[in-house]
Protein backbone atom coordinates (compact mmCIF):
# COMPACT_ATOMS: atom_id res chain seq x y z
CA UNK A 1 0.00 0.00 0.00
CA UNK A 2 1.51 3.46 -0.44
CA UNK A 3 1.32 5.57 2.89
CA UNK A 4 2.39 8.80 3.41
CA UNK A 5 3.63 10.08 6.42
CA UNK A 6 3.85 13.70 7.83
CA UNK A 7 6.15 15.15 10.41
CA UNK A 8 9.43 13.17 11.35
CA UNK A 9 9.84 13.04 14.56
CA UNK A 10 9.85 10.61 17.22
CA UNK A 11 6.90 8.98 15.81
CA UNK A 12 6.77 9.58 12.34
CA UNK A 13 10.43 8.21 11.58
CA UNK A 14 9.33 4.90 13.23
CA UNK A 15 6.13 4.68 11.74
CA UNK A 16 7.79 5.41 8.51
CA UNK A 17 10.02 2.59 8.50
CA UNK A 18 8.46 0.26 10.34
CA UNK A 19 5.19 0.03 7.77
CA UNK A 20 8.17 0.37 4.91
CA UNK A 21 9.83 -2.92 6.44
CA UNK A 22 6.65 -4.76 6.60
CA UNK A 23 6.19 -4.41 2.74
CA UNK A 24 4.10 -0.76 2.11
CA UNK A 25 5.41 2.27 0.37
CA UNK A 26 6.23 5.33 2.71
CA UNK A 27 6.98 8.56 1.55
CA UNK A 28 7.85 10.90 5.08
CA UNK A 29 7.25 14.58 4.94
CA UNK A 30 8.48 17.02 7.10
CA UNK A 31 8.71 21.32 6.77
CA UNK A 32 12.38 20.55 8.27
CA UNK A 33 14.28 20.56 5.53
CA UNK A 34 17.45 20.29 8.03
CA UNK A 35 15.69 16.81 8.91
CA UNK A 36 14.96 15.58 5.82
CA UNK A 37 18.11 16.20 4.61
CA UNK A 38 19.86 13.92 7.36
CA UNK A 39 17.34 11.50 6.61
CA UNK A 40 18.35 11.70 3.07
CA UNK A 41 21.49 11.15 3.77
CA UNK A 42 21.40 8.05 5.30
CA UNK A 43 21.03 9.43 9.17
CA UNK A 44 18.06 9.59 11.21
CA UNK A 45 17.97 13.18 13.63
CA UNK A 46 16.76 11.42 16.86
CA UNK A 47 18.52 8.84 18.90
CA UNK A 48 16.11 5.10 18.72
CA UNK A 49 18.12 1.86 19.08
CA UNK A 50 18.04 -0.01 15.50
CA UNK A 51 16.24 3.18 13.66
CA UNK A 52 18.55 4.22 11.62
CA UNK A 53 19.80 0.93 10.18
CA UNK A 54 16.42 -0.15 9.25
CA UNK A 55 15.85 3.69 7.91
CA UNK A 56 18.95 3.17 5.63
CA UNK A 57 17.84 -0.84 4.54
CA UNK A 58 14.39 0.15 3.62
CA UNK A 59 15.71 3.69 2.00
CA UNK A 60 17.83 1.05 -0.09
CA UNK A 61 15.31 -0.67 -1.31
CA UNK A 62 13.50 2.20 -2.96
CA UNK A 63 10.41 1.47 -0.35
CA UNK A 64 11.11 4.42 1.87
CA UNK A 65 11.79 8.02 0.58
CA UNK A 66 11.61 11.92 2.28
CA UNK A 67 10.87 14.99 1.18
CA UNK A 68 9.53 18.47 2.26
CA UNK A 69 6.81 18.44 -0.77
CA UNK A 70 3.26 17.47 0.74
CA UNK A 71 2.15 16.53 -3.04
CA UNK A 72 5.47 14.41 -3.83
CA UNK A 73 4.22 12.53 -0.57
CA UNK A 74 0.64 12.21 -1.32
CA UNK A 75 0.96 11.47 -4.85
CA UNK A 76 -0.01 8.07 -4.56
CA UNK A 77 -1.00 7.65 -0.91
CA UNK A 78 -4.04 5.32 0.44
CA UNK A 79 -3.60 6.30 3.60
CA UNK A 80 -1.81 9.83 5.32
CA UNK A 81 -0.28 9.73 8.43
CA UNK A 82 -0.66 13.22 10.58
CA UNK A 83 2.36 12.85 13.12
CA UNK A 84 2.71 16.11 13.88
CA UNK A 85 3.90 17.55 17.41
CA UNK A 86 1.02 18.63 19.63
CA UNK A 87 3.06 20.38 22.59
CA UNK A 88 1.22 21.67 25.61
CA UNK A 89 -0.35 24.88 24.99
CA UNK A 90 -2.21 26.89 27.29
CA UNK A 91 -3.43 26.22 30.45
CA UNK A 92 -2.30 22.39 29.74
CA UNK A 93 -4.38 21.89 26.49
CA UNK A 94 -2.87 20.25 23.39
CA UNK A 95 -1.75 22.91 20.58
CA UNK A 96 -3.22 21.68 17.68
CA UNK A 97 -2.05 24.03 15.30
CA UNK A 98 0.47 22.08 13.54
CA UNK A 99 -2.49 19.09 13.24
CA UNK A 100 -5.07 21.89 11.77
CA UNK A 101 -2.43 23.69 9.47
CA UNK A 102 -1.83 20.17 7.73
CA UNK A 103 -5.20 18.70 7.69
CA UNK A 104 -5.70 22.20 5.55
CA UNK A 105 -2.91 21.55 3.63
CA UNK A 106 -4.03 17.50 3.20
CA UNK A 107 -7.20 18.97 2.20
CA UNK A 108 -6.30 20.96 -0.93
CA UNK A 109 -3.69 18.01 -2.24
CA UNK A 110 -6.29 15.48 -2.15
CA UNK A 111 -6.74 13.56 -5.48
CA UNK A 112 -8.52 10.46 -4.50
CA UNK A 113 -10.26 8.87 -2.37
CA UNK A 114 -7.96 8.86 1.18
CA UNK A 115 -7.88 7.54 4.77
CA UNK A 116 -6.37 10.55 6.86
CA UNK A 117 -4.96 8.81 10.25
CA UNK A 118 -4.30 11.21 12.91
CA UNK A 119 -1.32 9.95 14.91
CA UNK A 120 -0.60 12.40 16.81
CA UNK A 121 -2.08 12.49 20.76
CA UNK A 122 -4.71 14.43 19.88
CA UNK A 123 -7.99 15.67 22.43
CA UNK A 124 -11.45 14.28 21.87
CA UNK A 125 -13.10 16.00 19.35
CA UNK A 126 -9.98 16.47 17.05
CA UNK A 127 -11.12 13.93 14.50
CA UNK A 128 -14.51 15.49 13.85
CA UNK A 129 -12.82 19.48 13.77
CA UNK A 130 -10.10 17.83 11.05
CA UNK A 131 -12.97 16.50 9.20
CA UNK A 132 -14.83 20.08 9.02
CA UNK A 133 -11.12 21.33 7.45
CA UNK A 134 -10.47 18.48 5.00
CA UNK A 135 -14.36 18.89 3.80
CA UNK A 136 -14.01 22.82 3.42
CA UNK A 137 -11.35 22.33 1.25
CA UNK A 138 -11.84 19.10 -0.71
CA UNK A 139 -14.51 17.33 -3.14
CA UNK A 140 -12.88 13.95 -3.08
CA UNK A 141 -14.10 11.47 -0.76
CA UNK A 142 -12.21 11.04 2.82
CA UNK A 143 -12.58 9.24 5.72
CA UNK A 144 -10.23 10.56 9.41
CA UNK A 145 -9.38 7.58 11.25
CA UNK A 146 -8.06 7.98 14.73
CA UNK A 147 -5.13 5.52 15.51
CA UNK A 148 -3.07 6.40 18.61
CA UNK A 149 0.39 5.36 19.25
CA UNK A 150 1.58 3.34 22.00
CA UNK A 151 5.41 3.54 21.35
CA UNK A 152 8.16 4.43 23.68
CA UNK A 153 10.88 6.25 23.06
CA UNK A 154 14.21 3.62 23.31
CA UNK A 155 12.04 0.35 22.08
CA UNK A 156 9.70 2.21 19.74
CA UNK A 157 10.94 -0.26 16.75
CA UNK A 158 9.43 -3.51 19.05
CA UNK A 159 6.91 -1.60 20.54
CA UNK A 160 5.49 -0.61 16.66
CA UNK A 161 6.49 -3.90 15.09
CA UNK A 162 4.73 -5.95 18.77
CA UNK A 163 2.40 -3.72 19.55
CA UNK A 164 -0.04 -5.29 22.53
CA UNK A 165 -3.16 -4.13 20.35
CA UNK A 166 -3.67 -1.49 17.38
CA UNK A 167 -6.57 1.11 18.20
CA UNK A 168 -8.60 2.23 14.66
CA UNK A 169 -11.02 4.50 15.27
CA UNK A 170 -13.47 5.45 11.84
CA UNK A 171 -17.25 4.96 11.56
CA UNK A 172 -16.22 3.91 7.79
CA UNK A 173 -16.62 0.73 6.54
CA UNK A 174 -13.89 1.07 3.48
CA UNK A 175 -11.42 2.74 5.69
CA UNK A 176 -12.09 0.31 8.25
CA UNK A 177 -10.60 -2.20 5.66
CA UNK A 178 -7.82 0.29 4.34
CA UNK A 179 -6.72 -0.29 8.11
CA UNK A 180 -7.01 -3.48 8.21
CA UNK A 181 -4.63 -4.37 5.49
CA UNK A 182 -2.48 -1.76 6.52
CA UNK A 183 -1.66 -3.43 9.75
CA UNK A 184 -2.25 -7.18 8.98
CA UNK A 185 1.22 -8.43 8.85
CA UNK A 186 1.55 -7.16 12.71
CA UNK A 187 -1.58 -8.97 13.91
CA UNK A 188 -0.96 -12.16 12.19
CA UNK A 189 0.35 -13.61 15.70
CA UNK A 190 -3.06 -12.75 17.27
CA UNK A 191 -2.80 -9.42 18.45
CA UNK A 192 -5.51 -7.57 17.85
CA UNK A 193 -6.71 -4.37 15.70
CA UNK A 194 -9.26 -2.61 17.72
CA UNK A 195 -11.87 -0.71 16.01
CA UNK A 196 -14.37 1.79 17.67
CA UNK A 197 -15.31 5.40 17.02
CA UNK A 198 -13.30 8.18 16.67
CA UNK A 199 -13.79 9.77 20.00
CA UNK A 200 -13.35 6.55 22.01
CA UNK A 201 -10.19 5.80 20.13
CA UNK A 202 -8.79 9.52 21.19
CA UNK A 203 -9.92 8.69 24.52
CA UNK A 204 -8.05 5.81 24.81
CA UNK A 205 -4.75 7.55 24.08
CA UNK A 206 -5.09 9.77 27.04
CA UNK A 207 -6.86 7.32 29.06
CA UNK A 208 -3.67 4.82 28.96
CA UNK A 209 -0.94 7.26 29.08
CA UNK A 210 -2.71 9.20 32.28
CA UNK A 211 -3.18 5.57 33.89
CA UNK A 212 0.59 4.72 33.80
CA UNK A 213 1.51 7.89 35.14
CA UNK A 214 -0.83 7.89 37.76
CA UNK A 215 0.95 4.34 38.91
CA UNK A 216 4.06 6.43 38.83
CA UNK A 217 3.20 9.39 40.97
CA UNK A 218 1.00 6.47 43.42
CA UNK A 219 4.46 4.61 43.76
CA UNK A 220 6.37 7.42 44.24
CA UNK A 221 3.81 8.63 46.91
CA UNK A 222 3.94 5.14 48.94
CA UNK A 223 7.89 5.45 48.24
CA UNK A 224 8.01 8.80 50.04
CA UNK A 225 5.86 7.55 52.79
CA UNK A 226 7.89 4.47 53.33
CA UNK A 227 11.00 6.58 54.03
CA UNK A 228 9.27 8.16 56.86
CA UNK A 229 7.72 4.88 58.20
CA UNK A 230 11.03 2.71 57.77
CA UNK A 231 9.56 0.48 55.31
CA UNK A 232 11.28 -0.59 52.23
CA UNK A 233 9.93 0.45 49.02
CA UNK A 234 11.23 -2.30 46.94
CA UNK A 235 9.61 -4.88 49.21
CA UNK A 236 6.78 -3.00 48.97
CA UNK A 237 6.42 -3.24 45.08
CA UNK A 238 7.34 -6.47 44.65
CA UNK A 239 4.69 -7.26 47.69
CA UNK A 240 1.59 -5.80 45.32
CA UNK A 241 2.80 -6.17 41.85
CA UNK A 242 3.24 -9.92 41.99
CA UNK A 243 -0.57 -9.79 42.14
CA UNK A 244 -2.02 -10.13 39.01
CA UNK A 245 -4.45 -7.61 39.24
CA UNK A 246 -1.71 -4.76 39.72
CA UNK A 247 1.01 -6.51 37.68
CA UNK A 248 5.00 -5.09 38.47
CA UNK A 249 5.27 -2.51 35.76
CA UNK A 250 5.56 1.25 36.46
CA UNK A 251 5.95 0.91 40.05
CA UNK A 252 9.76 1.38 40.34
CA UNK A 253 9.98 5.05 42.23
CA UNK A 254 12.30 7.48 41.08
CA UNK A 255 12.03 11.40 40.91
CA UNK A 256 9.41 11.64 38.94
CA UNK A 257 7.97 10.90 35.07
CA UNK A 258 8.61 13.12 32.35
CA UNK A 259 9.22 13.52 28.45
CA UNK A 260 7.03 14.39 25.40
CA UNK A 261 3.82 11.97 26.40
CA UNK A 262 2.82 11.80 30.22
CA UNK A 263 2.73 15.21 31.28
CA UNK A 264 1.54 17.02 28.02
CA UNK A 265 -1.05 14.18 28.35
CA UNK A 266 -2.27 14.33 31.71
CA UNK A 267 -2.28 18.04 31.73
CA UNK A 268 -4.42 17.97 28.31
CA UNK A 269 -6.74 15.08 30.36
CA UNK A 270 -7.29 17.57 33.08
CA UNK A 271 -8.24 20.25 30.72
CA UNK A 272 -10.85 18.43 28.52
CA UNK A 273 -12.31 17.29 32.34
CA UNK A 274 -12.49 21.25 32.90
CA UNK A 275 -13.78 22.12 29.64
CA UNK A 276 -16.90 19.86 30.59
CA UNK A 277 -16.79 20.95 34.16
CA UNK A 278 -15.83 17.78 35.43
CA UNK A 279 -12.82 18.53 37.02
CA UNK A 280 -10.26 15.60 36.88
CA UNK A 281 -9.50 15.21 40.59
CA UNK A 282 -7.08 12.12 40.75
CA UNK A 283 -4.96 13.49 37.60
CA UNK A 284 -4.73 16.82 39.45
CA UNK A 285 -3.29 15.52 42.13
CA UNK A 286 -0.98 12.88 40.02
CA UNK A 287 0.58 16.12 38.29
CA UNK A 288 1.24 17.78 41.85
CA UNK A 289 3.06 14.60 43.23
CA UNK A 290 4.78 14.30 40.18
CA UNK A 291 6.11 18.01 40.22
CA UNK A 292 7.08 17.61 43.92
CA UNK A 293 9.11 14.36 43.32
CA UNK A 294 11.59 16.31 40.90
CA UNK A 295 12.68 18.37 43.29
CA UNK A 296 13.24 15.44 45.67
CA UNK A 297 16.61 15.21 44.49
CA UNK A 298 17.93 18.43 45.71
CA UNK A 299 15.56 18.98 48.76
CA UNK A 300 17.61 15.58 49.91
CA UNK A 301 20.76 17.76 49.29
CA UNK A 302 19.68 20.45 51.09
CA UNK A 303 19.16 18.10 54.02
CA UNK A 304 22.45 16.88 54.09
CA UNK A 305 24.35 20.32 52.81
CA UNK A 306 22.24 22.86 54.38
CA UNK A 307 20.46 25.84 52.44
CA UNK A 308 23.43 26.91 50.28
CA UNK A 309 25.44 24.79 47.73
CA UNK A 310 27.97 27.23 47.17
CA UNK A 311 31.40 26.55 46.06
CA UNK A 312 30.32 22.42 46.42
CA UNK A 313 30.48 20.72 43.02
CA UNK A 314 28.26 18.02 42.05
CA UNK A 315 28.31 16.02 38.92
CA UNK A 316 24.96 14.58 37.26
CA UNK A 317 24.67 10.77 35.51
CA UNK A 318 21.87 11.00 33.27
CA UNK A 319 20.11 13.73 31.94
CA UNK A 320 17.28 12.47 29.06
CA UNK A 321 14.04 11.94 30.80
CA UNK A 322 14.67 7.75 30.58
CA UNK A 323 17.19 5.71 29.24
CA UNK A 324 17.44 4.86 25.54
CA UNK A 325 16.81 7.93 24.51
CA UNK A 326 18.16 11.66 23.86
CA UNK A 327 14.69 13.38 24.50
CA UNK A 328 15.36 16.16 26.97
CA UNK A 329 11.56 16.94 26.71
CA UNK A 330 10.38 17.63 30.73
CA UNK A 331 13.52 15.75 32.12
CA UNK A 332 13.25 15.73 36.00
CA UNK A 333 17.32 16.29 35.69
CA UNK A 334 15.93 19.79 34.06
CA UNK A 335 14.43 20.68 37.84
CA UNK A 336 17.19 19.03 39.83
CA UNK A 337 20.28 20.83 38.08
CA UNK A 338 17.77 23.90 38.02
CA UNK A 339 17.93 24.03 41.61
CA UNK A 340 21.60 22.79 42.43
CA UNK A 341 22.19 26.23 40.35
CA UNK A 342 19.99 28.06 42.00
CA UNK A 343 21.67 27.27 45.06
CA UNK A 344 25.24 28.10 44.00
CA UNK A 345 26.53 24.48 43.06
CA UNK A 346 29.10 24.14 40.36
CA UNK A 347 26.94 21.77 38.30
CA UNK A 348 28.73 18.99 35.82
CA UNK A 349 26.45 16.53 34.05
CA UNK A 350 27.16 13.41 31.49
CA UNK A 351 25.14 11.57 29.35
CA UNK A 352 25.43 9.09 26.55
CA UNK A 353 23.04 10.40 23.97
CA UNK A 354 21.37 13.75 25.88
CA UNK A 355 24.33 16.38 26.52
CA UNK A 356 23.25 18.28 22.67
CA UNK A 357 20.14 18.71 24.19
CA UNK A 358 21.02 19.66 27.84
CA UNK A 359 23.10 22.22 26.27
CA UNK A 360 20.25 23.69 24.66
CA UNK A 361 18.48 24.48 28.21
CA UNK A 362 21.30 24.89 30.27
CA UNK A 363 24.22 26.91 27.57
CA UNK A 364 27.56 27.74 29.24
CA UNK A 365 26.01 27.48 32.94
CA UNK A 366 27.17 24.06 33.71
CA UNK A 367 30.12 21.85 32.13
CA UNK A 368 29.91 18.57 29.70
CA UNK A 369 31.79 15.51 29.75
CA UNK A 370 31.87 13.17 27.46
CA UNK A 371 32.78 10.01 29.93
CA UNK A 372 31.14 8.83 32.59
CA UNK A 373 34.56 8.88 35.16
CA UNK A 374 35.94 12.30 34.29
CA UNK A 375 32.36 14.45 35.38
CA UNK A 376 33.08 13.28 38.68
CA UNK A 377 36.70 14.97 39.17
CA UNK A 378 36.62 16.81 42.34
CA UNK A 379 32.84 16.52 43.06
CA UNK A 380 31.69 15.95 46.61
CA UNK A 381 27.69 14.92 45.33
CA UNK A 382 26.85 12.36 42.84
CA UNK A 383 23.32 12.58 41.58
CA UNK A 384 21.63 10.14 39.07
CA UNK A 385 18.76 11.23 37.10
CA UNK A 386 18.52 8.31 34.35
CA UNK A 387 18.89 4.92 34.58
CA UNK A 388 21.19 3.98 31.78
CA UNK A 389 22.75 1.02 31.70
CA UNK A 390 26.60 1.66 31.97
CA UNK A 391 25.80 3.11 35.53
CA UNK A 392 24.87 0.22 36.89
CA UNK A 393 27.87 -1.44 37.69
CA UNK A 394 30.03 1.54 38.21
CA UNK A 395 33.31 0.92 39.30
CA UNK A 396 33.06 2.13 42.59
CA UNK A 397 37.01 2.13 43.53
CA UNK A 398 37.17 4.84 40.35
CA UNK A 399 34.24 6.91 41.34
CA UNK A 400 35.96 7.24 44.73
CA UNK A 401 39.24 8.05 43.66
CA UNK A 402 37.54 10.66 41.56
CA UNK A 403 35.74 12.37 43.85
CA UNK A 404 36.24 14.93 46.83
CA UNK A 405 36.59 13.59 50.28
CA UNK A 406 33.18 12.24 51.97
CA UNK A 407 31.23 11.44 48.50
CA UNK A 408 27.73 10.96 48.92
CA UNK A 409 25.51 9.83 45.86
CA UNK A 410 21.96 10.72 45.48
CA UNK A 411 20.29 7.92 43.73
CA UNK A 412 17.12 9.53 42.01
CA UNK A 413 16.65 6.06 40.05
CA UNK A 414 17.12 3.46 42.90
CA UNK A 415 19.72 1.62 40.40
CA UNK A 416 21.89 0.13 43.52
CA UNK A 417 21.27 -1.85 46.13
CA UNK A 418 22.15 0.30 49.18
CA UNK A 419 24.59 -1.89 50.66
CA UNK A 420 27.11 -1.83 47.92
CA UNK A 421 27.40 1.88 47.40
CA UNK A 422 27.32 1.99 51.58
CA UNK A 423 30.15 -0.98 51.16
CA UNK A 424 32.68 0.96 49.25
CA UNK A 425 32.40 4.33 51.63
CA UNK A 426 30.14 6.27 50.32
CA UNK A 427 27.41 8.04 51.60
CA UNK A 428 24.02 6.74 49.50
CA UNK A 429 20.36 8.48 49.68
CA UNK A 430 17.61 6.37 47.38
CA UNK A 431 14.39 6.42 47.36
CA UNK A 432 11.50 5.25 49.85
CA UNK A 433 14.52 2.57 51.28
CA UNK A 434 16.02 4.51 53.76
P1 LIG B 1 8.31 15.68 17.33
O1 LIG B 1 8.22 17.05 17.85
O2 LIG B 1 9.52 14.86 17.60
O3 LIG B 1 8.06 15.67 15.75
C1 LIG B 1 7.06 16.39 15.12
C2 LIG B 1 7.50 16.69 13.68
O4 LIG B 1 6.44 17.29 12.96
C3 LIG B 1 8.70 17.65 13.60
O5 LIG B 1 9.74 17.05 12.83
C4 LIG B 1 8.12 18.87 12.87
O6 LIG B 1 9.06 19.52 12.04
C5 LIG B 1 6.99 18.23 12.07
N1 LIG B 1 5.98 19.19 11.62
C6 LIG B 1 5.38 20.17 12.31
N2 LIG B 1 4.51 20.82 11.53
C7 LIG B 1 4.55 20.24 10.30
C8 LIG B 1 3.89 20.44 9.06
N3 LIG B 1 2.99 21.43 8.92
N4 LIG B 1 4.17 19.63 8.03
C9 LIG B 1 5.07 18.66 8.16
N5 LIG B 1 5.75 18.40 9.31
C10 LIG B 1 5.49 19.18 10.36
O7 LIG B 1 7.02 14.94 17.92
P2 LIG B 1 6.86 13.38 18.30
O8 LIG B 1 7.52 13.11 19.61
O9 LIG B 1 7.17 12.54 17.12
O10 LIG B 1 5.29 13.33 18.58
C11 LIG B 1 4.33 13.45 17.53
C12 LIG B 1 2.97 13.14 18.11
O11 LIG B 1 2.93 11.77 18.55
C13 LIG B 1 2.59 13.98 19.33
O12 LIG B 1 1.22 14.22 19.29
C14 LIG B 1 2.93 13.07 20.49
O13 LIG B 1 2.15 13.36 21.62
C15 LIG B 1 2.57 11.71 19.92
N6 LIG B 1 3.30 10.59 20.53
C16 LIG B 1 4.64 10.73 20.83
C17 LIG B 1 5.32 9.64 21.38
C18 LIG B 1 6.79 9.76 21.73
O14 LIG B 1 7.29 8.86 22.43
N7 LIG B 1 7.51 10.78 21.31
C19 LIG B 1 4.66 8.42 21.60
C20 LIG B 1 3.31 8.31 21.24
C21 LIG B 1 2.64 9.41 20.72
Amino acid sequence: MNVCVIGTGYVGVVVGTCLADIGHHVVCVDIDEEKIAVLRGGGIPIYEPGLEEMCRRNADTGRLSFTTELSEGMAEAAVVFIAVGTPPGAGGAADLSAVHAVAQNIGTTLSRRTAIVIKSTVPVGTARRVTEIVAEVTDHEFAVVSNPEFLREGQAISDFMHADRHVVGTDQEWARQRMDHLYRPLVEDGRPIVFMGNSSAEMVKYAANSFLATKISFINEVANLCDRIHANVDHVRRGIGLDQRIGTQFLHPGIGYGGSCFPKDVRAMIDMGRQCTYPMRILEAVESVNAEQKTLLASLMGQHYGKSFVGRRIAVWGTAFKAQTDDMREAPSIIVVGRLLERGAEVAVYDPEALGNMQKVFGSRIDYHEDMYTVLDDAEALAICTEWNEFLRPDFAEVKRRMAADPTIFDGRNIYDPTIPRDHGFTYYSIGRR
